[in-house]
Order: structure tokens, then C-alpha cells, then sequence
């Protein structure tokens, strides 16, 4: 180990910064947020620093650096492009063994400056030892997206407990293990969820319960966006849960791919639902969901699209409530969104859409309950979910509405995998490519002068049946 990492309390310490560029107003920057006290000497200053100075957040010599200046300082940067000014920095703070750094030269530095992740108060710092800057950014920005925004928040909340915490379980590894159920349990999902003052009352419960075992008993349901199937179109969120789910609970929509990035141990519960042939009907969905949750366990109820978008996840947490478990729902990316991106059919448009309605196209006894009026309306794009097996009816009945003929129409198949496949026509030849073509579901419809962008606005050519006459 080159350099020994540590945090420095720079509180109210008079630090010094050598120049007055960008670079020099960054590393200002960092000084200005640990609370340092800093002076800059610099001929000149940039906007930024100049009001800085303005506010009396910094001091400012305008002149050349001299070696008295280092004097009774904590800390000292220099950030100049002058190769003799950085050396002599160098010179007068290693002769009083002040702490030095001098920006992009290693061998002029007697501290490095790491990349962070501010959580503040949780600091994460990366360092190659100078070797490359560029490589300990990348690691950051993998790390930022690990680490949720809010566990500053978090572990500020878990200062407020400690002395109490401390007092209840005497015994160390009662503390930890009470510690570790509340940072990897429903109270920091709240917080994560933004409900702080939840989390401080099942804090508060958990520290009044008897033995340091309980308020493990009920376990939680995350009830999962999973996207279109193109497994970076998950969120942060909901991966980060994915991975501590103890089980998880998915539909024949969610992909494989999606489905491979839960937690490898987790046990995994098939519950798909084919059009006609429900593999568990809803009811007992929603029940196994209560079952798990109460055995203890963190259970991942992973959906396709968005669970609030023609996914019934209305009714699974209508169980939840009543049963009283725990639960979060985490938006996913709806299947409109991704097909649309990966088409290059933007859903509204300046010139062409002004609303948009996601409708289903869900046939039930041969017919579909729909307000047919209320969707033939001009400068609106219309998004047909479940529909592929209604397209006949969606056509005529669109047309039989008064909506053009030739109304571009688009069908995604399978939209934002590898196996997406997209036919564009109109409302009237529409019917016949679907009777041609082998279309499989999952597959979603898209009606209105949008589609004709995808010519201009998409990067690859697929099958086409637009009316070329
Ligand atoms: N909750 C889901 C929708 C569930 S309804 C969401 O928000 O996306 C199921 C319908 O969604 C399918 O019949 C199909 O119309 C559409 N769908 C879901 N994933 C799709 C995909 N990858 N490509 C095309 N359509 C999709």
C-alpha cells in the first residue's frame, strides 16, 4: 500500500489553496464543504471563487505565492500551471511537514486527494495512488450507483439511536445483530422510500420489543417493476432489492435475463400467467405473497413493465394492506416506453401527438370494453396492451369510430429484447400482416401519425408493410 487512507477533520483548520483556475476552485470546492477555513493565493480568481470571496467563504491574497505562506497551515494544494510555482510549494510545505498535495503530480504530493461518493456522513473514497484518475472515476460512478442516494440520511438516523441502542443491548453482539436487522430490513427501506419518520417509529418499536431476536418475524414485499426485458432498463432500486430478496415471485413476462439478476440463492417461484390458462389464479398469488411475507421472508414479487400499469398490482398490495405486511412498490420502465424507444416512435410529438392513452386490448367473451369514442380523438397516440390477439376488432372498431383508414399502426413485438420484431401498417392492412406473419406476445400496439416517425427516427430496418402507394 503506496498511501495510507484516511479522513481528515479540516473543521475550522486553515488551509491553503495555490492558484485561482478551475482546477484550484474544485479542490476550493471539496475544502469549502469539510468546513476548512481557506485562503487562496492567486494573481486572478474565477467567477465562482470571486463570489465566494464575496460571501466571506474564503480569503484571498492577490499575489504571487511565497514559502512564509504555508505557515500554520493544516493542509496546503497546489493548483497552478506554473511547474516552478507547484514545486516550491512543494518545497516550503515538506520542510515543515505540512500535508501537501499537488494537482496531477504524484511525486510532488505527500497526500492524495481520492475520488468520493458523498453519503454524507458515509464517505466512500477510491484511489489508484495517482496511477489513473480516469479508472478511479469509473469506479466511482459503479459505486454511486450502488450505493442508495439516501444512506446519509440513513446512518444519521442510526446516530440518533446509538446511545439508546447501546443502553438497551449491553452485549456487543446483540448490538450488532440488532444493528444489522435494522440496516437491512423495512426501517432503511423506508428511509430509502423517503419515509424517515416511519423508520424512526419501527426503530423505536424494534428497540422496545422484547428479545434482540424479534421484529425479525414479519418479513416484506417488494413489489417489483422488472421492465420491458432488456435487464438494463431495470432501476437501481430495483435491483438493489432483487438482490436481497430471500424469494422471489415472477411472471411468465419478465425476462430471463431479468430474472438471473436476483440474488443467486434466493429461491424462485414461477407464477405465469398465460392469456385464457392462469398458471395460479390472482387470489392465490396474492395469498402466497402474505404466506412468505409472514414466514420471515423478504419476498421479491417481480412483475413486467411497471406494476402499476395493467400488472394488478393494485390488487396484490390490497392483500398486503389487509394482511398487514410491509411493502414497497418500485416503478418499472412500462412496456410502452421501451418499445417506443426501441423503435424510434416517440409516443407524443410536437406536430403529431398531443396526449396519449394506454388502453387494453384484453378480449374477453369475443369482445372488448372499450370507450371507442373516447379514443378516436384527433392528435392522439393510442397504446394498446394485451391486444395482439383483438387486432382484428381494435381495427374495425377504430375505423367504425371514424378514425382514417390509414391511420399508421404499429405492432413491437417482444419490444427492447433480442427477439423484438416490429410491423407497421395501417388500420386497414393490419389484420392481414398479423394473419401472415408468425407474431408472438408479448406484443404491444401502436396507433396514430407518430408511427410514420419511426422511418426517419429508428436505426434499423425490419419488415415493412407501409402503404407505399
Ligand atoms: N405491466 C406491464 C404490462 C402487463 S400487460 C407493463 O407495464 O408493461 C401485458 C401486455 O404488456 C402484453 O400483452 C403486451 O401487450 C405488453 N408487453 C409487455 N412487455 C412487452 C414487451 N417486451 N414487448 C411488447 N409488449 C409488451
Amino acid at each position: 500500500m503506496d498511501f495510507l487512507p484516511v479522513f481528515m477533520n479540516l473543521q475550522q483548520h486553515d488551509c491553503l489553496i495555490v492558484g485561482g483556475g478551475e482546477v484550484a476552485t474544485r479542490k476550493t470546492s471539496l475544502l469549502l464543504d469539510a468546513h476548512a477555513s481557506v485562503t487562496v493565493i492567486a494573481p486572478s480568481l474565477t467567477d465562482t471563487m470571486t463570489e465566494w470571496l464575496e460571501s466571506g467563504q474564503i480569503r484571498h491574497e492577490t499575489r504571487v505565492f511565497m514559502a512564509d505562506d504555508v505557515k500554520g497551515k493544516s493542509l496546503v494544494i497546489a493548483a497552478t500551471d506554473d511547474e516552478n510555482v507547484n514545486k516550491a510549494v512543494h518545497t516550503a510545505a515538506t520542510q515543515m511537514n505540512i500535508p501537501v498535495n499537488v494537482v496531477d503530480n504524484p511525486d510532488l504530493c505527500t497526500f492524495i486527494v481520492p475520488s468520493i461518493v458523498d453519503r454524507s456522513p458515509v464517505i466512500a473514497a477510491i484511489s489508484t495512488g495517482g496511477s489513473s484518475p480516469v479508472l478511479a472515476r469509473m469506479i466511482r460512478s459503479r459505486l454511486e450507483s450502488l450505493l442508495p442516494s439516501a444512506y446519509g440520511r440513513l446512518a444519521k438516523m442510526t446516530a440518533d439511536f446509538r446511545e439508546r441502542v447501546k443502553a438497551r443491548f449491553t452485549n456487543p453482539n446483540d448490538r450488532r445483530l440488532f444493528w444489522e436487522r435494522v440496516l437491512q430490513g423495512p426501517a432503511a427501506e423506508m428511509v430509502f422510500a423517503g419515509r424517515d419518520s416511519d423508520a424512526e417509529i419501527e426503530i423505536e418499536k424494534s428497540l422496545l420489543s422484547d428479545d434482540a431476536e424479534q421484529g425479525d418475524k414479519i418479513g416484506e414485499v417488494y413489489l417489483i417493476g422488472g421492465g420491458p426485458g432488456d435487464p438494463d432498463l431495470l432501476t437501481f432500486r430495483a435491483l438493489r432489492l432483487m438482490q436481497q430478496a430471500d424469494v422471489v415471485v415472477h411472471d411468465r413476462l419478465v425476462s430471463q435475463q431479468v430474472i438471473d439478476l436476483a440474488r443467486r440463492d434466493a429461491e424462485r417461484i414461477y407464477v405465469g400467467k398465460e392469456r385464457a390458462n392462469h398458471a395460479v389464479p390472482q387470489e392465490d398469488i396474492n395469498h402466497l405473497l402474505v404466506r412468505l411475507a409472514k414466514e420471515g421472508k423478504r419476498v421479491c414479487r417481480l412483475k413486467g413493465g411497471d406494476p402499476f400499469i395493467f400488472g394488478r398490482g393494485g390488487e396484490e398490495i390490497d392483500t398486503l394492506v389487509e394482511e398487514g405486511v410491509p411493502f414497497q412498490v418500485v416503478p418499472g420502465i412500462t412496456a410502452a416506453s421501451g418499445a417506443s424507444s426501441y423503435t424510434g416512435i416517440p409516443l407524443t410529438h410536437r406536430d403529431y401527438s398531443q396526449s396519449v392513452v394506454f388502453a387494453t386490448g384484453h378480449l374477453k367473451n369475443g369482445m372488448m370494453d372499450i370507450n371507442w369514442p373516447g379514443l378516436v380523438q384527433p392528435n392522439q397516440t393510442l397504446v394498446f396492451y394485451m391486444g395482439l390477439v383483438g387486432v382484428k376488432t381494435i381495427c374495425k372498431e377504430l375505423i367504425k369510430h371514424g378514425m382514417s383508414k390509414d391511420m399508421p399502426m404499429a405492432l413491437v413485438q417482444k419490444a427492447t429484447t433480442a427477439d423484438q420484431r416490429l410491423f407497421t401498417g395501417t388500420l386497414e392492412n393490419m389484420p392481414d400482416i398479423v394473419e401472415r406473419e408468425n407474431i408472438k406476445p408479448p406484443t404491444l400496439i401502436i396507433v396514430g401519425e407518430v408511427v410514420k416517425l419511426h422511418d426517419k427516427l429508428n436505426w434499423y430496418n425490419e419488415s415493412e408493410y407501409w402503404d407505399k402507394s
